[in-house]
């Protein structure tokens, strides 16, 4: 069997298109979301996720802003322009490129951004009511793989769920998101000792880790959905997930690709958190 495959990519620009036709109602309201984008020095990897981010505002009608700040700003700097964004009015999100330069403390910086301004998730009181189950920004990577299973058409709930991987920004709230969807959840990281055992009973795999193409198709069980997370460059410059696709995908029923699985979605979220977080700042929710 061949598995089906998830096209990150296609899903992506649907939802990018229905955000699109929202953006222009608001625009005959008047109203435009607005996205500012903070980068703290000249990191290559990080001016290529920035100049992205900058793309689909403009591609979706958005208003936005990019602060390219040098590498030598001081940590009062920055909060200050946090600050400053969290009281502009034609801001609704504000994301500050990770990460940071050493000398700034990266945590005081996120907890500065305003919570309803935090699309990108990651203030504690949205990882709070994230976690008690309230309404909040959820963070943009998990939301996106959680959409990609929801597009299999496959009902998650009552679903054993192995996470492998337990990072604050993708695994932990990846295994919150799939117990909000009444999945049952299995968290697997480097000190799982029987970790072959637990994969091969996951009707939904999602695999976080940042080692490529360790989950090969013998952690696999036949027909489940598998969810690759990871982005790893290879010797040859190419990208490949944390699953070995090509044995992986003749196991799987489900297969996300690398790239064009999971990568796509993480923008195309963000831009859904701020036009969100737009509608409800001003009061059009
Ligand atoms: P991370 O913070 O390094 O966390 C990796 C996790 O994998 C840790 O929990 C670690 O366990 C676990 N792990 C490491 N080796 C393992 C092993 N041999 N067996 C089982 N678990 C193991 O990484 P991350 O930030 O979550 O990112 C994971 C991958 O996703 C990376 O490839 C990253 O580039 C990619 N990513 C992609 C997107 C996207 O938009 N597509 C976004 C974010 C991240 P311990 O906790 O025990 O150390």
């Amino acid at each position: 069997m061949t598995a089906n495959i998830i096209n990150g990519k296609s899903i992506s620009e649907d939802i990018r298109g229905n955000i699109a036709e929202e953006v222009q109602r608001l625009a005959k309201k008047g109203f435009c979301p607005g996205l500012a984008v903070v980068l703290v020095g000249e990191d290559p990897a990080s001016q290529v996720y920035v100049r992205n981010k900058e793309k689909a505002c403009h591609d979706l009608g958005f208003y936005s802003e990019v602060h390219r700040i040098p590498e030598s700003s001081s940590e009062e700097e920055v909060l200050a322009l946090v600050d400053k964004l969290n009281r502009q009015d034609n801001i609704h999100g504000i994301l500050v490129q990770l990460p940071l330069p050493k000398d700034i403390d990266e945590k005081a910086v996120l907890n500065a951004i305003a919570v309803e301004k935090d699309v990108d998730g990651f203030h504690p009181i949205n990882v709070g009511n994230l976690v008690i189950g309230d309404d909040s920004l959820l963070p943009c990577t998990p939301a996106g793989v959680i959409e990609l299973i929801r597009r299999t058409g496959i009902d998650m709930a009552g679903k054993h769920a192995v996470v492998i991987g337990r990072s604050n920004i993708v695994g932990k709230p990846v295994s919150l998101l799939l117990q909000r969807e009444n999945a049952t959840v299995t968290m697997c990281h480097s000190r799982t000792s029987n970790m072959k055992e637990l994969t091969q009973m996951a009707d939904i795999l999602v695999v976080a880790i940042g080692r490529a193409k360790m989950i090969d198709a013998s952690y696999i069980k036949p027909g489940s959905v598998v969810i690759d997370v990871g982005m790893n460059r290879l010797d040859n410059g190419k990208l490949a997930g944390d699953v070995d696709y090509d044995s992986a995908k003749e196991v799987a029923g489900y297969i996300t690709p690398v790239p064009g699985g999971v990568g796509p979605m993480t923008i195309t979220m963000l831009m859904k958190n701020t036009l969100l977080a737009s509608k409800r700042l001003g009061g059009l929710d």
